[in-house]
């Protein structure tokens, strides 16, 4: 079968079966079971912010597109306070002058009160606190490789409702997208004009231009693993299936990775797929000292703590992976290298505001948070933030939290773009045994 891959990884000292076995073994089944918990599968983004580069001219109409929105008595209690976590996490318990509401009806203040410009944080904390939060976050957006944007009016969204599927997009609008995410943002080797690259080609540009494409073409595989996987079978709606027939489609599969149909590039773009899933592997593992202090809050202290054992114990898992994607040979040498991590950084911020523009709200809602989860990823691989094997000795008055340096949607998306690609390399195992079959 063309889809079982044999040998190295590219640009990593791994092997396809090693990443197959490790995946289907021991990380799926923790991730399925960890991200069903409350505090991954709410993610709170912005569907409605307007594309900056070109009208929208063509939504999706298919209802499949759809998001289905939270309401507001889904949300954990926990979550809806995230604003009082991310503050405490900067400045610690140090300055006593600053009180949260804490959803406690004991709460020192009785005035406390949920002010919707600043969540549900105290109306007791200073100007000047919260000028100092704003400029973290100011100075923190430097390290990140994607546009966070505004959270204003950005919505909570159940992951478990909307799984990514056959949406039906596909043409102009879902053309005009990743063209101009190969064409315009991502590397090419010298005087190559073509829209697509071919794989021979990428020996022609440095480590980290190839590593940037693989990236990228890593995610477009992954995507589309999934909407054959859970292709729509039939729209026709019954008692059992209310909402049509959803199951994998091995024709679509074979058009699209089959090297028959894809001019032999098929194969490459599955072998970029576990390409990504090591650097995000990777990243995992080297935050993993800095996730093991986090609360992973949401107000029921009974499935946070739950969801702190599954975190470490995933972790524990990674950590003995035996060859992880090696970041530290990329971005040496000076004032060249650190010129061209700030291109690779750019690059990918750009990718990830073109999110905006896709046209159907499904693919929009995991394509931002498949790109925001690799932003995270490369922030912890590449910021220097994360480079110490342990977090730092507190200063007193410290809290272990308030070092940490990645926000909640960060830490959501990271998990849960790993649980997409650990998806895809088990969709694929399925899609051997029918080929077989
Ligand atoms: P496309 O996938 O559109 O690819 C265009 C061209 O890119 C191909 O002709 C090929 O030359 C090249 N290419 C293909 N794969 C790779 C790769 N892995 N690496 C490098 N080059 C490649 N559709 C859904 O049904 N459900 C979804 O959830 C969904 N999410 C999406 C999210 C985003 C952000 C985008 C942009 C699109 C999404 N789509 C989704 C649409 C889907 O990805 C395809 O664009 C669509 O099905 C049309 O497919 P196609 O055969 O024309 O080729």
């Amino acid at each position: 079968c063309f889809c079982k891959l044999k040998g190295r990884i590219d640009d990593c000292s791994c092997n396809v079966d090693t990443v197959d076995h490790f995946n289907n073994m021991k990380i799926f089944p923790r991730l399925q079971s960890l991200l069903s918990n409350d505090y991954f599968r709410f993610y709170k983004v912005h569907l409605k912010r307007d594309c900056p580069f070109w009208t929208d001219d063509s939504r999706c109409a298919m209802r499949y597109c759809n998001v289905q929105a939270c309401q507001e008595e889904d949300i954990p209690p926990g979550l809806k306070q995230y604003n009082h976590n991310s503050m405490n996490s900067i400045f610690g318990n140090q300055d006593m002058s600053l009180r949260f509401y804490d959803g406690n009806e004991d709460c020192e203040d009785p005035e406390a009160d949920h002010d919707d410009e600043l969540g549900f944080i105290n109306t007791t904390i200073s100007a000047a606190a919260y000028e100092e939060f704003e400029k973290w976050q100011a100075h923190d957006a430097l390290d990140n490789f994607c546009e966070l944007g505004d959270d204003k009016d950005a919505q909570y969204v159940d992951l478990l409702l909307n799984p990514e599927r056959y949406t039906g997009y596909k043409g102009k609008s879902a053309h005009r997208i990743w063209n101009s995410i190969y064409k315009e943002n991502c590397f090419r080797p010298e005087n190559h004009y073509d829209l697509f690259i071919q794989s021979s080609q990428l020996d022609r540009m440095c480590l980290e231009k190839r590593v940037f494409y693989r990236v990228i073409s890593g995610m477009h595989t992954s995507i589309n693993i999934h909407l054959c996987s859970k292709y729509l079978l039939s729209d026709k709606e019954s008692l059992i299936a209310p909402n049509g027939k959803w199951g994998p489609n091995l024709e679509e599969f074979k058009r699209r990775f089959s090297p028959m149909t894809t001019d032999n590039e098929g194969p490459h773009w599955l072998r970029n797929l576990y390409f990504l899933y090591l650097l995000e592997l990777r990243a995992l593992a080297k935050a993993a000292p800095y996730l093991a202090n986090e609360e992973f809050y949401t107000g029921s202290e009974e499935n946070d703590s739950d969801v702190r054992d599954a975190v470490k114990d995933l972790l524990s898992v990674i950590k003995s992976f035996p060859s992880h994607f090696d970041e530290s040979s990329m971005f040496t040498g000076g004032a060249q290298a650190r010129e061209l991590k700030d291109e690779f950084r750019q690059h990918f911020r750009n990718i990830s505001v073109i999110m905006d523009c896709v046209g159907c709200d499904k693919c929009k809602l995991w394509g931002k948070l498949q790109v925001q989860g690799i932003g995270t990823a490369l922030k912890i691989l590449f910021s220097g933030k994360f480079d110490s094997l342990s977090p730092p000795g507190l200063q007193p008055g410290q809290t272990a939290k308030s070092q940490f340096q990645l926000q909640r949607g960060e830490i959501v998306t990271l998990f849960n773009a790993f649980g997409r690609l650990s998806n895809s390399i088990n969709e694929l195992e399925k899609f051997r045994n029918l080929i077989r079959e």
